[in-house]
């Protein structure tokens, strides 16, 4: 289907969500002198312009990336690799998962990103070539497949699906748990909208059966709009790193401080 266009939601508050737990995650990943590999699944285009008319339309980043970056510290990896993308390609660029990704891993680590969309992937070919990685034009949780287990063996999967089809609430986590069979050190983060509907409790609750070393992390926060089903957003971390459950208690009090 492929209808979903992540121009008009990039910086909103599930995606700073997201972005702020794999900014931390890299971060202390790459403290440690080895090298890993990176596998994200639905990467989008990697860099966004704040400024575009799909960006003004919503108005989502406005109330999102620039509410809760005022509330943490100017040392956290994601305002970090914000200044960085900012200081490259202007005071509007936002930096989709991609860049955040490239922008903390070293010379010597890995990076596979996968991106159905042709536009996208065009756009993603062209902002993440540069950085050196290999980018995919096909089924994201196939390609992660396809590749595990990686090298470097130590390493995190960032999927990010768009949830356009209501199969992806019970395929994504037979997925997740194809990946683990095959890579049982691989951190796997997994996002997912929480929806009036309760759509989503279906994958928390195979989620959870499958993988008893597991982190869940939710925000709850206003609809972007009237009648909007997303009220929240969550990330399922299997293997988390250490340190990761206090990360996202400083995370939900800087949630808490800004919206309420
Ligand atoms: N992860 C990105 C970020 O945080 O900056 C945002 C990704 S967006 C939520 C989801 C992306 O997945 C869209 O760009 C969409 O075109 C792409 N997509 C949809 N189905 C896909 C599939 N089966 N495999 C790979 N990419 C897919």
């Amino acid at each position: 289907m492929l209808s979903y266009q992540h121009a008009y939601h990039a910086g909103n508050l599930a995606d700073v969500h997201k972005h702020c737990l794999l900014a931390w995650a890299l971060d202390y990943l790459t403290q440690k002198d080895k090298p890993l590999t990176y596998i994200e699944t639905h990467a989008g285009r990697g860099l966004y312009d704040l400024g575009s008319a799909e960006a003004l339309k919503t108005g989502e980043a406005l109330a999102g990336v620039t509410v809760i970056e005022s509330a943490l510290p100017r040392t956290h990896p994601y305002r970090r690799r914000l200044a960085e993308v900012r200081a490259m390609h202007g005071a509007q660029a936002y930096p989709g998962s991609p860049m955040i990704a490239a922008l903390t891993l070293r010379q010597g680590d890995t990076m596979h990103l996968a991106e159905l969309h042709p536009q996208e992937h065009a756009a993603l070919v062209q902002n993440l070539t540069p950085r050196g990685a290999h980018i995919h034009r096909q089924d994201g949780l196939a390609m992660a497949l396809s590749l595990c287990p990686p090298s470097p063996r130590r390493g995190l999967l960032l999927a990010d699906p768009a949830y356009e089809v209501k199969d992806d609430y019970t395929d994504v986590p037979l997925a997740l748990l194809a990946i683990h069979r095959k890579w049982n050190v691989g951190c796997l983060m997994l996002w997912y909208p929480i929806l009036t509907s309760g759509a989503h409790l279906a994958l928390l609750h195979d989620l959870t059966r499958a993988f008893a070393k597991s982190l869940r992390h939710e925000v709850s926060f206003p609809p972007a709009r009237e009648g909007h089903r997303m009220t929240g957003s969550g990330i399922f971390v299997v293997n988390p790193p250490f340190g990761m459950q206090e990360e996202t208690a400083r995370l939900s009090a800087a949630y808490r401080d800004t919206i309420g």
